[in-house]
């Protein structure tokens, strides 16, 4: 069978909203589908002034000190966690138990799912990019405000969802809790395919929230069709580390939805469009608490110097009145 009279057989098989759109990767991806720079002529919301993921110029973002820590809720419990091959990416689903408040967001937002987005082989695959950097890898949590229970009620709020983003970094060692991931990737190759993680804790992946105070903050998008704006992005500066043994395992396990490599699941950056990239206060306050130290130094060192002038008598008459 070629491969178109493959392609058809497929889409005849799958969801109209599944077949209809791929990522520049599937280079096979002919008028059956639409990749990127077509995604709008058929979801109009991917043609939008608010779309993600961006590039973030850290020399222009504003600094809000009204952009307080996170609270995460259920973290640390042990889940079962459904994974699924969606046909484009690997869902995670979280129970609604998973939760978050703070961030500067209003209310509370139920976890629903998260997934990852990875290169090729030696090719970074974050979506989000620093000063025009792209990272290994991304790992997206999407959480839904309450009482919304859907993407499909909370798509008409600018801050329905709730998307947690954590750029990884490659290290020497293996992160000690991603080969348990990896090896759902493993079990769900093809699409429609699923498999349970059982006693799946959260934290093991994500860092507890009173580490992660420094994060940017913008509104914008789904990184999928439909692309609905409806997003509150927070981008954390803490990074997470994967080797480059996981990486390499972690782009082999998956199939697309047209039977291809899964590989290079990122949408090319969006345009800004006028939107600003806030960053919390704590992201730049390393010189503040510099400061403190310095003002603590600088009071012990005249202290020890007063008393140490006036037991010689250097300096001691001035010195008493200060
Ligand atoms: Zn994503």
């Amino acid at each position: 069978m070629d491969f178109s009279l493959h392609l058809l057989t497929l889409l005849s098989l799958l969801p109209q909203s599944t077949a209809l759109w791929c990522y520049q990767s599937q280079f096979s991806c002919d008028d059956t589908c639409r990749d990127p720079s077509r995604w709008a002529a058929q979801f109009p919301s991917c043609g939008g002034l608010r779309q993600s993921p961006i590039n973030i110029v850290t020399s222009k973002v504003r600094v809000n000190s009204a952009l307080p820590p996170f609270s995460f809720i259920g973290h640390s419990d042990r889940v079962n966690v459904t994974v699924q091959n969606k046909g484009h990416s690997a869902h995670f689903a979280l129970p609604p138990s998973v939760q978050l408040t703070g961030g500067g967001l209003t209310g509370h937002y139920r976890a629903a799912q998260f997934h990852f987005h990875w290169g090729g082989d030696r090719r970074p695959g974050s979506e989000h990019t620093i000063d025009g950097e792209r990272f290994p890898m991304e790992l997206h949590i999407v959480h839904i405000k309450a009482p919304y229970s859907s993407l499909a009620e909370a798509e008409h709020d600018m801050a329905g969802i709730a998307l947690l983003a954590f750029l990884f970094e490659e290290s020497t060692d293996d992160h000690p809790h991603l080969d348990t991931v990896i090896a759902a990737l493993g079990r769900v190759q093809n699409n429609g395919s699923s498999t349970v993680i059982s006693s799946f804790r959260l934290r093991d992946v994500v860092p507890p929230a009173d580490s992660l105070h420094g994060y940017y903050r913008y509104v914008g998008s789904m990184t999928t069709p439909g692309c609905e704006q409806a997003v509150a992005w927070t981008v954390f500066h803490r990074k997470l580390s994967i080797s480059s043994r996981q990486l390499d395992a972690i782009i082999r396990q998956c199939r697309f939805w047209t039977g291809q490599p899964m590989t290079d699941t990122f949408r090319p950056t969006q345009p800004l469009d006028g939107r600003i990239v806030y960053c919390s206060m704590s992201g730049a306050a390393q010189t503040p608490v510099v400061h403190v130290w310095l003002c603590v130094f600088l009071v012990v060192f005249w202290s020890v110097m007063n008393s140490h002038m006036t037991s010689t008598g250097f300096m001691g008459e001035e010195l008493q009145d200060v």
